[in-house]
């Protein structure tokens, strides 16, 4: 298909969290025909707390009922609203709302909702269509086949194809559970789960639990259950961990990671610790899985490396009829996802150009190569932790579009500040009103 600069497409958007309400909106701006298929029945994505857990409570029964949101009761935003706003359309203090710094998880349900109605997103969702496929009919024309479901009673279900000429998969990243691997993980007798299904922390009330890793929810939930919990024991990978009691908690120790597990409950650490548990949580993370889309063998998911994809959104060959907006991690979501969204949108508009396809595969390929050479491990392809700001004005400055000083400071702070006060107190001891005075006074100086 020949693109034409400022032509509107018939745009699918897979997904209604942040990245696919985000995408729609830019979508919309630069004139395009959206149709946006979530499969739930309201927009929110991860941030539409649902009590239920899975079936199977770690996650890896490939036919079990999927529960898509793997936010437990009590969670709190991790990062400032500051950061969590987009551009044009800050997350406020609202009347009746909870006006934390770091709220709760439900205040970013509505700020999410607030968004979508302002923007007259709602009218282009599908709600309870859940994609099925997502297939290229026609290289020539780049026309894509979208299958959806949606549930006409208990038992049936209705399905149906329709054409696009692109697709935005925006189906999140935090559903399908990644598990630890140890010896004996099989024949344990106790109870495993993943922290995708944590909700509340009644049921490990006396109970011995290990908790596996060292991630925001791994630190959130030792915090939740150590004050009900018999003993809790956390396993760190990485040679820094090694046996010892946690501050602030008297039934609360570190580990390093486990070595093996035995029939009789037994787990024995790498540091030679030994531990008789009743629970192992997994806070290890996920894996990207898009279930629905056939591209040929196009676009792959090796170790948990989407590829290959330029910059994190667009697979050489296919672009810019089919991209990718959400997929990095360890960066900031808001700012990450709204310049992606509207490269996006502007790359299928034909206003912004790309390298030719040959350039963006040797971009990709030097970046494998770059990774290899730094001894990254390939599964950590879409993490920005590195960085996260040169991504981030590369993107900008393709947009022309200059993010503000302000940004960079509290990003860098938070960071700085998550590491400083470990654990959940940084949320509430940060008074950040304060702090943004300060870095407005002409004495400030940026990190
Ligand atoms: P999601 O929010 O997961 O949305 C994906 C949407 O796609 C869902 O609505 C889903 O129903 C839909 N979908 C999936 N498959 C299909 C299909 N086949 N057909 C139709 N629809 C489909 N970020 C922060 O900025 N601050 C925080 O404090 C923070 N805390 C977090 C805590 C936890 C426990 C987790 C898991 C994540 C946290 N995040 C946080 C990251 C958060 O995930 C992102 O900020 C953002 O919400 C991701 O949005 P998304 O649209 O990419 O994915």
């Amino acid at each position: 298909m020949v693109q034409k600069m400022g032509q509107c497409y018939k745009v699918s958007v897979i997904g209604g969290g942040t990245a696919g309400l985000v995408a729609a909106r830019e979508l919309q701006r630069e004139g395009h025909h959206v149709t946006v298929f979530e499969k739930a029945n309201r927009v929110g994505g991860t941030w539409l707390y649902d009590p239920r857990v899975e079936t199977d409570p770690l996650g890896i029964d490939p036919n079990r009922e999927i529960v898509h949101t793997s936010l437990y009761k009590s969670l709190r935003v991790n990062l400032p609203r500051q950061v969590m706003g987009f551009l044009d359309y800050p997350f406020l203090k609202k009347d009746g709302g909870d006006p934390r710094h770091f709220p709760g998880h439900q205040e970013v349900l509505r700020f999410l909702e607030d968004f979508a109605r302002d923007f007259g997103l709602m009218e282009l969702i599908r709600f309870e269509h859940e994609v099925v496929r997502v297939e290229l009919v026609d290289e020539a024309s780049h026309e894509w086949v979208v299958e959806s479901r949606t549930r006409t009673t208990e038992s049936k279900w209705e399905s149906k194809e329709e054409i696009f000429e692109a697709v935005v998969i925006c189906n999140g990243k935090s559903t399908e559970p990644k598990i630890a691997e140890f010896s004996g993980r099989d024949i344990w007798p106790g109870l495993q789960m993943h922290s995708h299904n944590y909700r509340t922390p009644q049921q490990f009330e006396n109970k011995t639990v290990v908790l596996i890793g060292n991630g925001p929810s791994a630190v959130d939930i030792l915090r939740e259950i150590a004050p009900l919990a018999k003993q809790v024991h956390q396993a760190v990978r990485g040679p820094n961990f090694k046996l010892k009691r946690l501050e602030k908690h008297d039934n609360a120790w570190q580990h390093s990671m486990i070595e093996c597990a035995h029939k009789d409950g037994k787990l024995v650490f790498q540091d030679g610790s030994i531990v008789y548990a009743d629970v192992i949580i997994h806070c290890t993370g996920y894996k990207y899985h898009f279930p629905f889309l056939k591209s040929n063998g196009i676009v792959t998911v090796d170790d948990n490396r989407v590829g290959p994809l330029y910059k994190h959104v667009f697979p050489p060959s296919l672009a810019p009829w089919l991209s990718f907006v959400g997929l990095n991690y360890k960066a900031v979501p808001a700012i990450t996802i709204e310049l992606q969204a509207k490269w996006v949108a502007k790359v299928v508009s034909g206003k912004l150009g790309l390298p030719t396809q040959a350039a963006m595969t040797y971009s990709v390929e030097e970046f494998y190569r770059e990774m290899e050479r730094k001894g990254w491990p390939k599964h950590h392809t879409h993490n920005l932790l590195y960085n996260e700001f040169e991504y981030i004005e590369w993107v900008a400055r393709e947009l022309d579009i200059r993010p503000p000083n302000w940004w960079k400071n509290i990003t860098y702070e938070s960071h700085v500040k998550m590491l400083r006060y470990y654990g959940s107190e940084y949320r509430d001891a940060w008074d950040i009103d304060e702090w943004m005075l300060e870095m407005n006074s002409p004495n400030f100086s940026t990190p």
